[in-house]
């Protein structure tokens, strides 16, 4: 990697909106590792984009869920560039239900994959960004989180979850020049969105479209920065104004 370029690391990064923010991370400068679990040649196109730009990065195979692995996979990375000053805990899933009929394994997995995560990565992060005395931690969380949607009580749970530990997690290391924020999105269109009806959503949302990609990745790219220093412990939606 390029001597003293700032690291980024993004889960999720190989389709949706974790890709855009990889991408938008790439092109300003940042050397980015792009973590994926699935979407292998999503994340090696999202690299190619980035490399065609002069930009630098490398790939990363991670399941979120597995603790050992986040831990161990964040050392390893930690220990070969040095530093990390951007962390976004992007990765995420979706599986929706009425709560009365919800099996455990809906309300676990998404806790697994939404919440858990946050803690499995932002712990070692946090130690490196200790030592270095300079850090970003942005997650993804959701206006589902914020308003509460009926069918989504797992969703909307692990997503006020990560609002909850990111203003706590705000406190406890603004002193040391580490941000924590958390990005609300509305209605995104990404995989994540295509089963829902998006003629009755639409409806709901005064700017009268869904979101693109690319609109979350900017802001997620300005709470990177160096400029976002007295941002911290914050929810920031974007959503067209939906909440
Ligand atoms: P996608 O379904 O397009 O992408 C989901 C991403 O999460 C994929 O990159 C997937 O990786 C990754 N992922 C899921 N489970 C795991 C896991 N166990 N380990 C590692 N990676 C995992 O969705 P979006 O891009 O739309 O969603 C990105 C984030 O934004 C999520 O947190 C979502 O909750 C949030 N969000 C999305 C909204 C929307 O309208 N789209 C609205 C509000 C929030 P892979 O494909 O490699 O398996």
């Amino acid at each position: 990697m390029e001597k003293d370029a700032a690291v980024a690391l993004v889960t999720g990064a190989g389709k949706g909106i974790g890709r855009a923010i990889a991408q938008m991370l790439g092109e300003k400068g940042f050397y980015v590792c792009l973590a994926f679990r699935s979407s292998r040649s999503g994340a090696e196109e999202a690299l190619e984009t980035i490399c065609s730009l002069g930009g630098r990065g490398e790939l990363v195979q991670l399941d979120v869920t597995d603790a050992a692995a986040c831990e161990s996979n964040l050392d390893a990375l930690i220990k070969q560039t040095g530093r990390l000053d951007v962390l976004v805990n992007n990765a995420g899933m979706r599986k929706d239900g009425l709560m009365v009929c919800m099996k455990n394994d809906a309300w676990e997995e998404v806790m697994r994959t939404n919440l858990d995560s946050f803690f499995y990565l932002t712990r070692p992060v946090a130690r490196q960004m200790l030592r270095q005395r300079y850090g970003r931690i942005i997650s993804i969380g959701s206006a589902s989180g914020q308003a509460g949607v009926a069918g989504q009580v797992n969703y909307s749970a692990s997503k006020a979850g990560l609002m909850g530990a990111s203003k706590a997690l705000a406190r406890e290391l603004a002193s040391r020049n580490i941000t924590v924020n958390v990005v609300a999105p509305g209605f995104i269109s990404t995989d994540m969105t295509e089963d829902l009806n998006m003629e009755v959503l639409i409806k709901e949302i005064p700017a009268g479209r869904p979101g693109r990609a690319e609109e979350v990745a900017s802001l997620v790219a300005f709470l990177a920065s160096p400029e976002a220093s007295y941002v911290t412990g914050q929810v920031i939606g974007v959503n067209g104004g939906l909440y």
